[in-house]
């Protein structure tokens, strides 16, 4: 076993289930993270206890998912999950369980798991549960479902996304017969809802193996958003040259999906995945930029800021240098340091000003966009005598 240990919170609510003759163990993907050595980012429990058990048992709980037999319990400000043992009903939505079952027996609860990583459970002391060879799997690197691929994918069409995601995350390799599941029964994750498929997507894109979005696809797991898959291999790998940042990421593939002939455009599949509108704005323009020719100078830089928005522009330069190559956004620090003006808010005399010169309206919008353009070419003269006497002087 790891170094690592639960946090004393976590530690009180297994000791507290178990004095009260419960069985309880931490499960799922806290015990995976302990083997491997990596401190887990929450913390899961599971136990013979009932839900309204948990409740009487913690005056700090909360009823979270009654439904599937979870309590959230407080301790030390620390939210731990407390699910029941339960088994599943049949899925007739390939997704959600009709009904869920609580039973007596930790077994049956870890064979309801995804795959055999996820299914180990730890007691507070004593000895690992692990029905389904999960260690064994963890050293070996292996994502393998508990029991028969196929019928597990057909339960729950999420696992697919969910085994290519832990693999990218991971750096596991699917198990022959889980991956041949997944080619086969892509389709079924077309019932599934967007935010499901986009929060996978996400994490995967933001993983340390982005470049397994070449496997999501060419297995069809995404055919629903795309109009056809890459013919050769697409340059996905350079997706991880980006900082671990949505925006970028998703930018990204958006990006090499076009070029690659999958998709018509950056905004579209974006918005059909339901991304935020910062993000879907943001990722079109970037995108728009990378097919602008490069800015040369600092006042064309400053001009792009001008129009598009530091956040905007400096996505664009990542994604320059990463899928292009060169040095984007270096060039675009120096501008951004020098300290120059781009935008209104910077410019030495405001609205107000040219109000006070008896400009009015259109005109007044007009000569505004004129000084910035002028401080924009004469960064040293962005002063407000300067300028007011430049409006005087050109309004005469
Ligand atoms: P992460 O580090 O992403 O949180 P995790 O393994 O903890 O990984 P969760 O989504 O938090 O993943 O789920 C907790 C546990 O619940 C899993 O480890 C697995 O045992 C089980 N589980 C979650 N989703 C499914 C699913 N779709 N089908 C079967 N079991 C699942
Ligand atoms: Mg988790």
């Amino acid at each position: 076993m790891s170094a690592i240990t639960p946090p004393s919170a976590v530690r009180q609510v297994l000791t507290a289930l178990q004095a009260r003759g419960h069985l309880a163990y931490l499960v799922g993907g806290c015990v995976r993270d302990m083997l491997l050595g990596v401190t887990p980012h929450d913390w899961d429990i599971c136990t013979s206890a009932l839900p309204e058990e948990v409740l009487t048992i913690f005056p700090h709980a909360e009823p979270t998912g009654l439904k599937h037999g979870t309590v959230t319990v407080w301790e030390h400000k620390r939210a731990v999950e407390v699910t029941t043992f339960r088994t599943e009903g049949s899925y007739s939505d390939h997704r959600h369980p009709d009904a869920v079952c609580f039973v007596a027996d930790l077994r049956t609860d870890l064979s309801r798991r995804d795959f055999t990583m996820n299914a180990i459970a730890l007691p507070p002391d004593g000895l690992i549960a692990d029905p389904f060879g999960g260690v064994d799997d963890i050293r070996n690197r292996l994502i393998r479902c508990v029991g028969e691929p196929e019928r597990r994918f057909e339960e729950d069409a999420l696992r697919m996304f969910r085994a290519i995601r832990f693999a990218a995350k991971l750096n596991f390799t699917i198990e022959a017969e889980t991956l041949a599941a997944i080619y086969k029964l892509a389709p079924l994750s077309a019932a599934l809802a967007v935010e499901r498929v986009r929060d996978e997507l996400e994490k995967l894109l933001l993983s340390s193996h982005p470049e397994l979005l070449g496997t999501l696809i060419s297995a069809g797991l995404l055919d629903r958003y795309l109009r056809r898959r890459p013919e050769g291999e697409a340059p996905f790998s350079r997706i991880a040259l980006l900082p671990r940042k949505a925006l970028p990421r998703w930018c990204a593939a958006a990006v090499l999906l076009k070029e690659a002939g999958c998709i018509a455009s950056v905004q579209d599949f974006l918005a059909a995945l339901r991304l935020d509108n910062r993000t879907i704005r943001c990722s079109a323009d970037a995108a728009a930029l990378l097919e602008a020719s490069v800015p040369k100078s600092a006042v064309e830089w400053k001009r792009q800021l001008r129009d598009y928005g530091v956040e905007t522009v400096r996505c664009s330069a990542k994604l320059r240098d990463a899928l292009r190559g060169g040095r984007s956004e270096r060039a675009l620090a120096a501008v951004l340091k020098s300290g120059e003006c781009f935008s209104m808010k910077h410019l030495a005399v405001s609205g107000d000003d040219l109000l006070a010169l008896g400009l009015r309206g259109r005109t007044l919008g007009d000569m505004l966009n004129f000084l910035l353009d002028y401080v924009i070419s004469f960064p040293g003269n962005n002063t407000r005598e300067i300028l007011l006497n430049l409006a005087k002087g050109t309004e005469e």
